[in-house]
């Protein structure tokens, strides 16, 4: 309890002054609150373990201690994402600011270094650190990341096939995710989305794509967000979706949201935010869920995957509406084909892309015909 006002006073977040104690007040609750929003967490005001840990993170402030990269555990802290942040600004490739000062961010570091006359160790002591303030905001905005993986992404060309794609069912296990008892039934978030994610491995596999999901129907326990991340990049993926349905104490929230990397001041990641345009306007398009738009989150889930990323909320079970069409299997299809066209979408180059909707998924199977005939030349 301590901790957690000494980090939220330091990020002025709280004002310092006589103890409350050993008491969560209504003042440490709301700089709770607005800490999470700060980075992008959901904001319930109590501290969980994803907020926990970006607490311990948020300790480090950049220039506090010596950055480098330590093997097996490396250093994570908000100050490695300070000066991955600074990095990216200034067009150095530390892939993703995830705040964890791993060997991409070292590279990135010794490259920096080698140009600016510096022993180029990797690390980011004083001088390093002196020498990346006294450069100032020379490049700004530049958003390099967005260039490389936008180039990524080009060069790969349009088709999907031999693409690899991790479909993370969210929930399992020992968390259903939402419930909602409804007569004899009993519909839960884990089993919807669970069937969801086969559907959509069948139509991807049926596109020439290889397709990974992180979980079964039935695990015996709820696999960790972070562990998700990791299994998606090891299998080095080039498209990462998480599919949840949503729930609200008010049965009259509804529709569709999808969640993509980003801090909400300026740094995400491009390719993701694209993937999660996509995805959102094809699903309200062609099954006609309410527009809850996109946003930027700093989720473990999103933060820690290396390729496009989007957690895509398709609907409310808690919503009669939504649950209703939701338990159709027909409209789970419709739900399905919207993501594969969005997926599908991500690898048009930007000036042949086509209208949403306008994609007939079912034609994909001969698109890949074709994209092998264009192959073989
Ligand atoms: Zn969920």
């Amino acid at each position: 309890m301590r901790e957690i006002r000494a980090v939220l006073t330091g990020l002025d977040l709280l004002a310092a002054g006589p103890s409350a104690g050993d008491e969560f007040d209504a003042d440490t609750e709301r700089a709770v609150r607005a800490f999470q929003q700060s980075r992008g967490l959901s904001v319930d005001g109590r501290v969980g373990a994803e907020t926990w840990r970006a607490l311990d993170a948020a300790r480090w402030r950049l220039g506090a201690r010596t950055l480098y990269h330590a093997v097996p555990e490396p250093l994570t802290g908000e100050d490695v994402r300070s000066l991955q942040e600074r990095l990216l600004e200034i067009g150095y490739d530390v892939g993703r600011a995830d705040a964890v000062y791993g060997v991409r961010t070292s590279r990135a570091v010794a490259q920096f270094q080698r140009e600016m006359g510096l022993k180029p160790d990797g690390s980011c002591g004083p001088q390093t650190m002196g020498t990346l303030r006294r450069l100032g905001r020379k490049v700004v905005g530049g958003r390099p990341q967005w260039l490389r993986e936008s180039d990524a992404i080009r060069q790969a060309g349009p088709t999907l096939v031999g693409r690899t794609v991790v479909i993370d069912p969210g929930h399992g296990g020992t968390d259903p995710g939402v419930v909602v008892p409804d007569g004899p039934l009993r519909w839960t978030e884990a089993d919807l989305v669970h069937d969801l994610a086969s559907r959509l491995e069948g139509r991807l596999a049926a596109a020439g794509v290889r397709v990974q999901l992180t979980r079964g129907p039935t695990p015996q326990s709820c696999l960790p967000d972070a562990e998700r991340a990791q299994l998606a990049n090891s299998l080095g993926a080039d498209v990462f979706i998480s599919l949840h349905t949503d729930g609200h104490a008010n049965p009259e929230a509804e529709g569709v949201a999808t969640y993509h990397y980003g801090t909400g001041n300026g740094v995400t990641s491009a390719t993701g935010e694209r993937l999660a345009g996509l995805v959102q306007r094809e699903i309200v398009a062609r099954t006609g869920l309410r527009d809850c738009r996109t946003h930027a989150k700093t989720w473990e889930l999103l933060r820690l995957t290396r390729m496009p990323a989007v957690r895509v909320e398709v609907g409310y079970l808690t919503s009669p509406t939504d649950r209703g069409r939701l338990v159709d299997p027909r409209f789970r299809d419709r739900l399905v084909e919207a993501i594969v066209a969005a997926v599908q979408r991500m690898y048009f180059p930007i000036e042949r892309d086509v209208p949403t909707g306008s994609i007939d998924v079912s034609a994909l199977r001969a698109a890949v015909a074709a994209g092998r005939r264009v192959g073989a030349n």
